[in-house]
């Protein structure tokens, strides 16, 4: 009798299976797909000439990582941008600009972004003048770290024709001081920055999401949600994917949302027939995105009581009721999921309501239509029984707690941060909640998210609802299984269970076994998607 012999096999180390099936010693995968799990003896037979071996020497070996939010393509375009992320100093950020307009040819322009005003030494966004002292030939655009504002330089404005006169744009802000535009661009009307600016070309945009998808591949991840197709340009961002993909680049497995309501591409997503659900394991279509409201952190999301200190501001809301019942039942009504972003209770409570009129009284076979609230920050115990009876998904970020969660507290009040994305919460609401990083407006690394979702610490060590807290094993299940969970795709990834995809990430070290601490120095050193080495740091396979 012939047995059939494995690819590949890892061996001798602590095997994660999936939420409540437990661990194992040893995995292996033949065509694409894990054939068998169990101990190294137990899998011995599956080991033949032609097997690739890998020694896990106790090493932790998990379900493939799944960053079920993050704008993949603007990670990937954004690494060639000038870096601000982890600045704490004004000058030192101006500093970097200056470095990089010295090298650049006149005119050209430069982009920033990652910058936090809270945390930077002057309190406050860099000016224009600022930019146009370091960058005096060329228009800049740095972003704050959100993304949902940003500053531009003279030069710039210019070029977008702001001026002291410019209205204001509906939806957006261009901010003023005593008559004199500051460079400062809210929410829409940065709109009108991005529309002067010229636009990649398809290969180019190809490139952005092969970089995004080499750089996610490099901290373990094996499958990526672009929750938002189009943000930038549209319908040629889908193409720049598809091409991609046709030129057999696809590192990891897609789930794309194409960009719908006012500003994206929907009739054309309908023209082409795309559907929610349609496409294959490496790329599937995804449901239709809308936007609803701002930041936290920036003070747009939209809250039913005002930002402390700011009794006028209750943030932003994008669309008028009807304007967005109308959009959510079209898109329900031809069959796509729908996914909102909505960070603040007043936008969580308009999309959960045009969700509920979209489904109506038929409760019971609309329940698995799966609509999703992308990030879903800021809910009430009201609304969160009223997402479970009608089988709406959460997609949060753990990790703004680790990055935003001192500021919520400056901006929302303690009371409201404790409870803010509670992830044991909407777990036991059997919510599926994905985890994800909404990269590029937090880090994508996996550890920080991990570290926060199992302590609910932020960066600077504030404890922010222990409440909320997950085990490793949970945390683990939120990255891969709710992630599939929210794609329709349970039944092929999310754990390692015989006869789903092979997609493993195997980390540096077992990281049920250290202190929390320790998880955010971990790496993740090997992925492996659909049984193939895509990553492998200490190049152990070759
Ligand atoms: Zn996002």
């Amino acid at each position: 009798m012939v047995t059939a012999k494995a690819d590949l096999v890892m061996r001798g180390g602590k095997v994660f299976l999936g939420l409540g099936s437990g661990f194992t010693e040893s995995v292996a995968i033949w065509g694409g797909r894990v054939i068998a799990h169990g101990s190294d003896s137990e899998l011995e037979g599956l080991v033949g000439a032609n097997t690739r071996l890998i020694e896990l020497n106790g090493r932790l070996a998990a379900p493939g990582l799944n960053d079920a939010h993050q704008h993949l393509m603007s990670v990937g375009l954004g690494l060639s941008e000038v870096d601000c992320k982890t600045d704490t100093q004004l000058q030192a950020m101006l500093a970097k600009i200056k470095a990089r307009a010295d090298k650049a040819k006149p005119g050209e322009w430069i982009f920033g972004r990652g910058y936090d005003h809270f945390e930077l030494d002057s309190k406050r966004h860099p000016f224009r003048e600022e930019l146009d002292m370091v960058a005096p030939n060329n228009p800049v655009y740095v972003k704050r770290t959100c993304g949902h504002m940003g500053v531009a330089n003279s030069a710039a404005l210019k070029l977008a024709k702001i001026d002291e006169d410019t209205e204001q744009p509906d939806g957006g802000h261009i901010e003023s001081q005593n008559g004199k535009l500051t460079g400062l661009l809210q929410e829409r009307a940065q709109e009108l920055i991005t529309k002067v600016l010229s636009d990649h070309t398809i290969d180019a945009l190809a490139e952005g999401a092969r970089a995004g998808q080499q750089h996610n591949l490099a901290l373990g991840f094996t499958s990526v949600t672009d929750p938002g197709v189009g943000l930038r340009q549209g319908y040629d961002e889908w193409l720049g994917y598809q091409q991609l993909r046709r030129q057999g680049g696809f590192g990891l497995r897609m789930h794309l949302m194409p960009l719908a309501g006012a500003s994206g591409w929907p009739d054309r997503a309908m023209d082409l027939g795309l559907m929610t659900g349609d496409g294959d394991e490496w790329l599937r279509v995804g449901p239709m995105k809308l936007f609803t409201d701002g930041s936290a952190g920036g003070k747009t999301a939209a809250m039913f009581d005002p930002y402390l200190g700011e009794p006028e501001n209750r943030g932003i809301m994008i669309y008028e009721d009807q304007q967005l019942f109308d959009y959510v039942r079209d898109y329900h009504d031809r069959g796509y999921q729908v996914a909102a972003h909505a960070i603040g209770d007043r936008a969580i409570e308009q999309i959960l309501t045009a969700y509920e009129l979209a489904i109506g009284n038929d409760v019971e076979t609309q329940s698995n239509r799966r609509h999703r609230i992308e990030h879903c920050g800021f809910l009430n115990a009201d609304q969160l029984a009223r997402m479970q009876r009608i089988g709406v998904l959460p997609a949060p970020q753990s990790i703004f707690m680790y990055e935003f969660g001192d500021l919520y507290v400056d901006v929302l009040g303690e009371d409201l941060s404790a409870k803010a994305y509670p992830f044991r919460s909407f777990l036991e609401a059997g919510l599926h909640p994905s985890a994800s990083s909404d990269a590029p407006v937090s880090s994508t690394n996996p550890f920080q998210n991990l570290y926060s979702m199992v302590t609910r610490k932020t960066k600077r060590g504030t404890l922010l609802g222990a409440n909320e807290a997950l085990s490793l094993e949970e945390a683990l299940h939120c990255y891969s299984y709710c992630g599939a969970y929210g794609s329709f795709e349970e039944d092929i990834k999310g754990t390692l269970k015989q006869g789903q995809l092979g997609d493993v990430t195997v980390f540096d070290r077992d990281l049920f076994t250290v202190e929390p601490e320790e998880i955010l120095e971990a790496s993740a050193d090997l992925a492996v998607v659909g049984g193939e080495i895509m990553f492998d740091r200490q190049a152990e396979a070759a």
